[in-house]
This record gives structure tokens, sequence and C-alpha cells, in this order.
């Protein structure tokens, strides 16, 4: 096994690194860390230069309730439980509008998987969006979403997407994703996808020309090498279709998960951890252009150093995360681009505007 300076040197010079040496990155300590931390800002340099992007969006919950109930997650609730909503259209409208007054690109509609929604009613909620916001981006659901879609509807996952992008759909999430390691998923979220369905339908969306994030939820009950199973799984999917615009690295919130209240999984990852998944997947990912750090996971602090291990986007400015809200995160709800200018100008870097498919407003 080569040591992390020859393996960090190897990734300079353009070698691919194995989920070894992947592995072994991400499992460094003491100082290699920032030794690691530097090859990827290095990295990150020559790939995309020193621009820190950010893209004017919006979420929307349209939905708490959820038919899976993941063990991850405070947000999703059962239809009879105290807090359950579910908006009627004209509050979807009312939401839609406050996005156009806030000059959004993008509208990211973030729910529950509800158990009684069918490809019908994922269509209309997309026309609902479009009628109300034309030519605002809708970057919608997940794999998990499409599936439970067809099987309400009777259709292929195929079929559904289909309707999706011709009711209006941008682009999909890569959500759902979690850990595509099935014995994880058992535990953390066992009623979504399998890892086979859920690489499926992001080829088949890929395919039909939709592009998607990808992500990945870590710091729960998972391993390092899980982390590096997956990683090497959205690697190969990108060399095939080229789909993914982004990483999306999603540090588990824990406090009120019912995971964490049971002695199940940890506090979260620890800033350690949250650097060196920054560093490694821009290492591990010579296949991906853009790193994004969620400012509303990691706080704003690390969010700026993550910007000096690799990444190079800072997300969105979001207006509501009731998501990571009801997991107990703070100020996660609106990230102000002066305040991103500010931190990023603090570290000799530039902030552009850009839409989701990282053209430069
Ligand atoms: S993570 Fe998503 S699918 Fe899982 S319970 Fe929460 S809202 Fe539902």
């Amino acid at each position: 096994m080569r040591a992390i300076k020859e393996i960090l040197a190897g990734a300079r010079a353009g070698d691919r690194l194995t989920e070894g040496e992947a592995l072994t990155l991400l499992s460094a300590k003491g100082r290699e860390i920032f030794d690691i931390c530097r090859a990827a800002d290095e990295l990150r340099e020559e790939k995309v230069g020193p621009t820190v992007t950010f893209v004017r969006n919006q979420n929307i919950h349209l939905t708490n309730i959820c038919k899976n109930l993941c063990g991850f997650c405070a947000f999703g609730r059962r239809a009879t439980d105290e807090g359950a909503f579910c908006d009627d259209p004209e509050t979807l409208r009312n939401k839609v509008r406050q996005a156009r007054k806030n000059r959004v690109t993008e509208i990211c509609l973030l729910s529950g998987v509800h158990p009684d929604f069918d490809a019908s009613r994922y269509a209309g909620i997309l026309s609902c969006v479009r009628e109300t916001a034309p030519g605002i981006h809708i970057h919608a659901f997940s794999p998990d979403e499409v599936s439970h879609a067809a099987a309400r509807s009777g259709l292929t996952t195929r079929e559904v997407l289909e309707m999706l992008k011709n009711a209006g759909l941008g682009s999909l999430q890569g959500t759902a994703a979690e850990i595509l390691v099935d014995s994880v998923r058992e535990v953390i979220c066992p009623s979504k996808v399998s890892t086979a369905e859920w690489v499926r339908i992001i080829r088949e969306a890929h395919a039909l020309g939709i592009f998607s994030t990808a992500t990945i939820m870590y710091g729960s009950c998972e391993t390092a090498a899980d982390r590096i199973t997956h990683l090497s799984i959205l690697r190969d999917i990108q060399d095939k279709t080229g789909g993914f615009s982004e990483l999306v690295p999603l540090s588990f919130l824990h406090q009120n998960t019912r995971l964490y209240l049971q002695g199940l999984a940890p506090a979260g990852a620890t800033g350690r951890e949250d650097l060196l998944m920054i560093a490694v997947s821009r290492l591990f990912l010579d296949n991906f252009q853009n790193i994004q750090v969620p400012w509303g996971k990691v706080g704003l602090k690390l969010a700026q150093l993550a910007l000096q291990s690799g990444a190079n986007d800072l997300a969105g400015t979001m207006f509501s995360d009731d998501v990571s809200g009801s997991a107990g995160a703070l100020g996660a709800d609106y990230f102000d681009p002066a305040e991103m200018e500010r931190i990023c100008r603090d570290i000799g870097r530039t902030l552009r505007q850009r839409l989701t498919d990282y053209t430069l407003v």
C-alpha cells in the first residue's frame, strides 16, 4: 500500500485513485489531513480555477408526510402525526410567487414521499410551478420518488421520467442515495429504493437528457469503506453518462433523529471527517467538475475551510430548509450572498452567481 505522500503525488500527476488509496486518505489523522486538503485544493485550482459559485435558489417544501420515515430524518411525518402538512395548489402557488419575488433562478422541491402521490400528481405539481414561474429552473424529486410514482401509477420509471420532463422538470435530485451500500440502507432507510434501483433510475434520467446532482449522506451508521464504495459507484456512473453536475456531500445532522436518539448512530461526522470528505471527493472523483459545500450542514466557518480543501461551490441561498432545521441545525435557512462574498474574499477567492447547470450569470 502506498503512503499518503505517494498517493497524493500520484493524484496530482493525474493517476486515478484506487478505492484502497481513497480509504487510506479518508482514514488519515494528524497533520497529514492538511496535506490531503492542500492537494485537493491544488487540484480544484487546476480544474475549475479560483471562482466560487452559488445559485440563487429557493427550497419549497410541499409536504412532510412521508412513506419512508428514515431513521436519520426528523422532517418526515405520518399523515396522522402532529405537524403533518400537505400544501393545496393555492398554497404551492403562493410559495412559488414568493420565490419569484426573491429573484431566484432555481426552485428546489424538497418534500416527504407522500404515500398517495402518483405520477400524475407529481407532473401536476411541476406544471403548477412552471405556470406560476415560467423560465425558473425546477430541480426536483429523487429516484425514490420516481420509483414510488411508477409503482403507484403502473408505469415504468422511464415513463415517469419522460412525463416529468414534459411537465417541466429541469433536473433530478441525486438525493435518496444516502450511502449506496444495501446493508447500511437496511439500517438508515430500509423503505427507500435499493442501491441497484437508485443507480438504474439515475442512469435512465441521464440517458433521457435529464442531468442530476450526486449526493452522499455521511456520518451516521456507515464505515469509511462504505463511503468510498459509494463514491466509487458515483464515479462509475459519471464515466458512463457524464450526467452529474456536482457532488453534494451531506453531513448527517443528528440531534432530533431516531438513529441518534436510540443510540444507533454517533453525533454526526467530526470536523476532520467533514474536511476529508470534501478533499477525498475532489481527489477521487476525477470526472466531477464541481464539489459543493452544503453550508447548512457544516456551518459557515467550516464551509470556508472546505473551500480551501477542494470545494468550489457554496450551493444556494435556499431561503428555507425545514429538513435541516427539523434535525436540529441552526441558521440553515438563508445564506446572504453578501456574506458568501465576505468569506470568499477573506481567502482570496471570487464569488460568482451561477445557474443550476453551472453557467455563470
Ligand atoms: S429523508 Fe426524505 S424520504 Fe426519508 S423520511 Fe425524510 S423526507 Fe422522508
